[in-house]
């Protein structure tokens, strides 16, 4: 019996995903169609291991993906009498309620004096959590807010006892907070590709400089400088104590140190994040829809490392969701936008309006692109999903997650998304073309066409959900770039 039979939905594409799971290497990379049911096989994989003892941890992007991966182990357990800490990790933002009205420095608990951090106890907490998992954060909230108690602090105590953490990227990323999870044997990250052009710290060169001379000032006086950021706190000197906090934050982070206009941003390449990481675990799984190309983030990740890379073909095909490139002479390539061209766009969309008799979301490379489509259109360009045909852009609000309904059944993709290269990334990308020796052009093109296949596949995903979906891709380029890869 295979650990996925735990899985009431399973399909034959989530047992080949179980199979590379059990792969005998300490590194996999995985990428796998968007909705194929990586995650369920993924938290499937740490109840298995976890009833076996080994403890693990699952890093997704964002607080929405922690509650659907919740709300999926909460499926995949009912019923089983399991006795096994499931855990999300708490941000100081969602968990923190007495909600200070002051940025949340380091150092700020114990800095004002929260009532609060004196009630450690979490032991009926502790029990409570054993025998249920909660898909809503909140939930958690305000189970550990209970007593007067800090939500942010209870949890983050219960952390090292938990069998399965359900984490965000940065308890990956940052080593003050992957130490608070306590030793850990697997580790799956899911989006995985946003490890890349990852920064650990930013900010103000001055600010930097200040609280050095700060830093030292304690050291002198004989005070640690996390009690000393406490010390200026309470003492009033607010400004000073920031700064400090500030400094601290930046000496602790790891990274390549980078200056760029007045600030300081620490570059943490995705191969020494792994390196950090690997050293004490039984074994790291890296996956995501987006590692396109793989060859460049088998490079960017697993370098020198005894690794497994596997790909499931199709990047954003699923079950639900057809996709067609159109034979197209119109493309939203900067040397090739005019008004002609976006009235040729304006003419396909109202042609497949009709034809298809569908309500349509179209997804534009830029607000600029959208607007002139729109123009043509006699439309505006919205957020929100409503109207026979909403003009949108690619990483906007309705692209990375506002609820679109189910009868918007048809996405066109008005152009490809090749982001703007800003002055961080290319701080960025000189960093990585020292460390993996790798010419600058060639990390910028597989940068672009990594964000662009990102973009794409997260704008295409709002479509073909549960009712069937069809994506259109109207570009010139598309072909010759995608190939059979879609
Ligand atoms: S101890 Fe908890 S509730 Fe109090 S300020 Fe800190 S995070 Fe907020």
């Amino acid at each position: 019996m295979s650990y996925v039979d735990m899985i009431p939905w399973k399909t034959k594409e989530m047992e080949k995903i179980a199979k590379i799971f059990l792969t005998d290497k300490k590194l996999i990379l995985l990428r796998a169609p968007a909705g194929i049911g990586k995650t369920s096989v993924a938290v499937t994989y740490l109840i298995s291991m976890a009833i076996m003892g080994k403890r693990g941890a699952i890093f997704l992007r964002t607080r929405k993906e922690v509650e659907h991966t919740l709300a999926i182990i909460k499926r995949i357990i009912s019923g089983k009498k399991l006795d096994l800490l499931i855990l999300p990790t708490p941000s100081k933002h969602d968990f923190c309620v007495e909600k200070p009205g002051v940025p949340l420095i380091k150092y700020w608990c114990p800095a004002s004096e929260c009532d609060r951090l004196k009630r450690r106890k979490y032991s009926d907490v502790e029990k409570v959590l054993r025998s249920q998992v909660f898909s809503e954060l909140n939930s958690y909230v305000r189970l550990m807010a209970m007593g007067m108690r800090c939500p942010y602090h209870i949890c983050l105590e219960l952390l090292k006892k938990a069998d399965i953490i359900i984490g965000t990227h940065p308890y990956f990323i940052h080593e003050d907070l992957f130490e608070r999870l306590g030793k850990l044997a697997i580790i799956v990250v899911d989006e995985a590709h946003n490890l890349v052009g990852i920064t650990t710290f930013e900010g103000d060169a001055k600010n930097i400089e200040e609280g050095k001379i700060i830093a030292e000032e304690a050291m002198e006086k004989g005070h640690a400088i996390h009690k000393y950021v406490v010390r200026l706190w309470r003492s009033g000197d607010i400004d000073r104590a920031t700064i400090l906090a500030e400094y601290d934050a930046y000496r602790t982070e790891k990274g390549v140190e980078v200056r760029m206009n007045g600030k300081i941003i620490k570059v943490y390449p995705p191969i020494e994040l792994v390196k950090d990481r690997i050293e004490n675990v039984s074994k790291i799984i890296l996956m995501s829809s987006t590692l396109y190309p793989s060859k460049f983030y088998e490079k960017l990740f697993a370098e020198g490392i005894n690794h497994r890379l596997e790909v499931i073909p199709g990047l954003f095909k699923s079950p639900k969701r057809r996709i067609v490139i159109m034979d197209t002479e119109l493309s939203t390539a900067v040397s090739m936008r005019s008004q002609e061209i976006y009235a040729g766009y304006a003419s396909e969309i109202k042609r497949l309006h009709r034809k298809l008799g569908e309500k349509i979301i179209v997804f534009c490379p830029s607000y600029e692109v959208a607007k002139n489509i729109a123009k043509h259109l006699g439309k505006e360009v919205k957020d929100k999903p409503e109207g026979e045909i909403i003009i949108t852009v690619y990483r906007g609000r309705i692209a990375e997650g506002v609820e679109l309904p189910e009868d918007y059944k048809v996405a066109i993709m008005a152009g490809l998304p090749f982001p703007k290269i800003s002055a961080k990334d290319e701080k960025i990308i000189e960093v990585y073309s020292k460390i993996y020796r790798i010419d600058k052009q060639s990390i910028r093109q597989a940068f672009l066409m990594s964000s662009m296949v990102s973009a794409l596949i997260q704008a295409a995903g709002r479509v073909g959900r549960r009712e069937q979906g069809l994506v259109i891709i109207i570009d010139s380029r598309a072909k010759s770039i995608f190939g059979g890869a879609l």
